[in-house]
């Protein structure tokens, strides 16, 4: 039998050392919370408090990018995870709905519903949130959010701003936030320091373990109020593009939560083997030598997980959104979801053929990714109707 790490060995072990330690169900996390009681002692699951928020949610819950099975939400809510979070426009909106569908038979108070929205302007931004309350058959959602910002200037627009608190004022959001995929330092220090913002969703996972910036950002946040919300904890869940060569996606959450300054994580999930093998971390985030072996810190396999680092984007004689196209990667290949990596491929506004297939590309990426040749694989998803993805 495998034994779980103490402190030292495992900060020997990693990398870099484990940002914030190592964390046990018996160590400095609290598992009290107010709701669903009964579940909560008889499954003895770890909390962590949102932020100012002050919600205390399990360090595990329902990421919904990745199926659309009501049983599978029902389920993830009988077993004890309460933060669901979904998005405006997964699956075209049929994700939000089926939501609806569901948490029309639960207790309000059961749950916390969070949904992310783009938009520029106040029409559209009210337009899009009026039609999630609709989908989703709620006076309310728990926490808005900006849907994928990459800079402080996007992230703190007036507009953004204005329009967000005004729904807030009026009730129909609890608490806000912004949720990041490329430039995550810059976008986490913005929402900490926007007086607006409760909340950041990040990615963070143990390929980011050298992104010192990034973990650096989420101690400031987490140190002026701002819950941080883990995603993409499982890294694009292969390592390979034929999906051949799984990635321990239960040693990759616990990674991402030894950090104590995460407060919660929403992996999406895409059968009931994979919920309750994810539910399993909310008894335990303690690591196997083993779990760290597989998660190869050694960062000897590139993998699919772009770090958003940006730092291709200038190389690009285009200068192409190159982090959001590799992330559309990962979902087609990695989280064999086609319908959110064209979703993701539309919002960034690209011309009818992405890449230019220039001569000689300047892209040196920091992961070595043949960034054009991923590009052009990518973008042929542009030319598949929505109507049949999935
Ligand atoms: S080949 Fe594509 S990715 Fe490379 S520099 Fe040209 S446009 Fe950018
Ligand atoms: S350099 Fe590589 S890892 Fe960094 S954003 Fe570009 S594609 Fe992603």
């Amino acid at each position: 039998m495998q034994k779980s790490l103490d402190r030292r060995n495992f900060l020997k072990l990693s990398a870099a050392g484990a940002a914030g330690g190592l964390f046990t169900a018996s160590g400095s996390l609290n598992a009290a919370s107010a709701i669903t009681p009964s579940i909560k002692a008889k499954n003895n699951i770890i909390y962590r408090t949102l932020g100012k928020t002050g919600i205390r949610v399990p360090l595990v819950n329902l990421g919904f990018v990745r199926s659309d099975n009501p049983r599978i939400v029902n389920l993830a809510l009988d077993m004890g995870m309460t933060l669901i979070d979904t998005a405006h426009g997964y699956n075209n909106g049929r994700n939000e709905e089926m939501l609806g569908e569901v948490l029309e038979n639960r207790d309000r108070d059961s749950y916390y519903l969070a949904t992310r929205l783009r938009g520029d302007t106040e029409e559209q931004i009210m337009e899009a949130f009026n039609t999630s309350l609709r989908r989703l058959k709620l006076d309310y959602v728990d926490i808005l959010g900006l849907h994928g910002s990459g800079s402080r200037e996007h992230t703190l627009d007036k507009t953004r701003l204005k329009t967000f608190a005004k729904i807030k004022e009026q009730g129909k959001a609890r608490f806000l936030s912004v949720s990041t995929h490329s430039n995550e330092p810059e976008v986490i220090k913005a929402v900490a320091d926007s007086g607006v913002y409760d909340v950041v969703f990040t990615s963070y996972n143990f390929r980011m373990e050298q992104f010192n910036e990034l973990k650096e950002a989420i101690y400031y946040a987490a140190s002026a109020g701002t819950g941080i919300v883990a995603m993409k904890t499982m890294a694009g869940v292969y390592w390979d593009r034929d999906r051949t060569d799984p990635i321990n996606v239960n040693a990759a959450l616990k990674f991402a939560l030894q950090n104590p300054n995460i407060h919660s994580s929403i992996p999406g999930v895409d059968s009931f083997q994979e919920l309750e093998d994810n539910f399993a971390v909310n008894h335990s985030i303690g690591m196997t030598p083993d779990e760290l072996k597989d998660l190869r810190l050694d960062q000897s396999t590139a993998g699919m997980f772009c770090l958003g680092c940006e730092k291709c984007i200038k190389e690009c004689s285009k200068r192409l959104p190159v982090p959001d196209m590799m992330r559309a990667y990962m979902y087609a290949y990695g989280y064999k979801s086609p319908a959110l990596a064209r979703e993701t491929m539309d919002s960034l506004n690209l011309g009818e053929e992405a890449c230019n297939n220039c001569a000689s590309c300047s892209v040196r990426c920091v992961q070595g990714f043949n960034v054009a040749s991923k590009i052009n694989d990518i973008d042929r998803i542009r030319r598949v109707s929505p109507d049949f993805l999935v």
